[in-house]
């Protein structure tokens, strides 16, 4: 198992046994994710986002990362109906994510889903939807230009989750710090003390996972 130096080792496996496994579509990714390093959110991520969704129930989503598409499955079939905008780098994640998505629209046609290849600073600045959740799970050292360019889009009391804010523990204490990840690590700081003072947002930061941090637009009533 991988420390994640983030809640007690113990703490965290026990949690992942309460998280019920997944057969079909979603857990064939988690197989593949598994055998090709993709790095999805954990599962009991995966299970707060489910419950997150069917409280908030969003019509509108956009994400930054697609992978293979599993975040992305997991959160149409929570959907009664609506649209999921994707953003991907990398042309064979593209690609793998463009076959999971077909089968997805068997198991949710009701759900559209569209796929953007390309670096998100820059597709982003092509997109103009309103979106009631949107989900960061791409480069960690990006987050903040991310959030500015598609903060517009957020409709009031819209949400957006931030995950691997907490990063392996590093950004907490420099106790964990790789070297080489100081930019990152500084950067998300910075990202976190932004997000938490925002006057416009209501933010919580999770120890979950690999750390997630949800925070609501206030509307009209902050
Ligand atoms: N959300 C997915 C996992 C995403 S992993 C899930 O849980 O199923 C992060 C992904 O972000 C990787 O596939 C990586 O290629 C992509 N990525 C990294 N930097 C990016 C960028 N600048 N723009 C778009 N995608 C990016
Ligand atoms: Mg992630």
């Amino acid at each position: 198992m991988i420390e994640s130096k983030i809640v007690d080792p113990y703490v965290e496996s026990y949690i992942k046994t309460l998280v019920p496994t997944h057969t079909g579509l979603l857990g064939a990714l988690e197989v593949y994710a598994e055998e090709h390093h993709v790095p999805i959110v954990q599962s009991e991520i995966a299970q707060y986002l489910k419950v997150m969704l069917k409280i908030k129930q969003p019509r509108a989503i956009l994400e930054i990362g697609t992978a293979i598409g599993y975040s992305a499955s997991l959160m149409a079939l929570e959907m009664q109906s609506g649209i999921i905008e994707t953003i991907e780098l990398k042309e064979e994640m593209y690609q793998k994510a463009s076959e999971t998505f077909a089968e997805l629209k068997s198991i949710a046609p009701r759900v559209e889903v569209i796929q953007h290849l390309g670096d998100a600073a820059e597709v982003l600045q092509t997109l103009n939807g309103k979106y009631d959740m949107i989900f960061i799970d791409a480069a960690k050292g990006h987050y903040k230009a991310f959030f500015d360019l598609c903060y517009p889009m957020l409709k009031d009391e819209g949400i957006i989750v931030s995950d691997n804010v907490l990063y392996k523990g590093m950004i907490a204490t420099n106790e964990y710090l790789v070297r080489r990840k100081i930019t990152i690590v500084k950067r998300m700081r910075k990202y976190l003390a932004f997000l938490t003072t925002h006057p416009e947002l209501e933010t919580t930061v999770l120890p979950m996972g690999d750390g997630l941090a949800i925070s609501i637009k206030k509307g009209g009533h902050a």
